[in-house]
């Protein structure tokens, strides 16, 4: 809350702690026209906007990074509350852990970011839902890229022991199969 300890206020604002709804337009950005200027909607607006129009409000749950809690998400709640006249925005937020690459922040000025497409290439989209799935939503999560290889390692071991189950299925008594998919 103290002006500047975060991000440098921006000029031109009344408070530091006001956002913006209306962003003027800057080169090379899309635009439209507005009683105010030309420009486009800011970023909490943008988001109160779409989650609005195909949720409702309010609605269940708003997802985002630990990260967004403070400037995005509250100012979210902010325009909600009142241009919605409701108490509350979204029942549950659910934020995610960040993501780190071997223990250092990944982010674009650092330059590590490894996009996902270069991942897939490499190996199949189950074995990174597996690799997620391993850390808890909330927890920071680090990824090792070299760890990949040993989640392929036991998602190939939860596949044979399916096969091995399914072909027992197969061949056991009837009874006894019926008994087992059935349940
Ligand atoms: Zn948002």
């Amino acid at each position: 809350m103290i002006a500047g300890a975060r991000v440098e206020p921006e000029p031109g604002k009344r408070n530091p702690l006001d956002f913006a709804l209306w962003k003027s337009w800057s080169e090379g950005e899309p635009w439209w026209n507005s009683p105010w200027s030309p420009g486009r909607p800011g970023w909490h607006l943008e988001c109160v906007v779409m989650s609005s129009k195909y949720l409702g409000v309010p609605f269940d749950i708003h997802g985002g990074g630990q990260d967004l809690i403070f400037p995005h998400h509250e100012n979210e709640i902010a325009i909600a509350r009142v241009y919605f006249g409701i108490d509350y925005f979204a029942r549950y937020w659910i934020h995610v852990g960040l993501v780190t690459i071997r223990g250092q922040k990944m982010s674009k000025s650092l330059g590590n970011i490894i996009p996902i497409m270069d991942v897939l290439r490499k190996y199949d989209g189950e074995v990174l839902r597996l690799y997620y799935s391993m850390t808890q939503y909330r927890k920071p999560m680090d990824f090792d890229p070299d760890a990949l290889d040993q989640v392929r390692n036991s998602l190939m071991s939860i596949y044979a022991a399916y096969d091995m189950l399914i072909e027992a299925v197969n061949e056991a008594p009837p009874t006894w199969a019926t008994r087992i998919l059935n349940c």
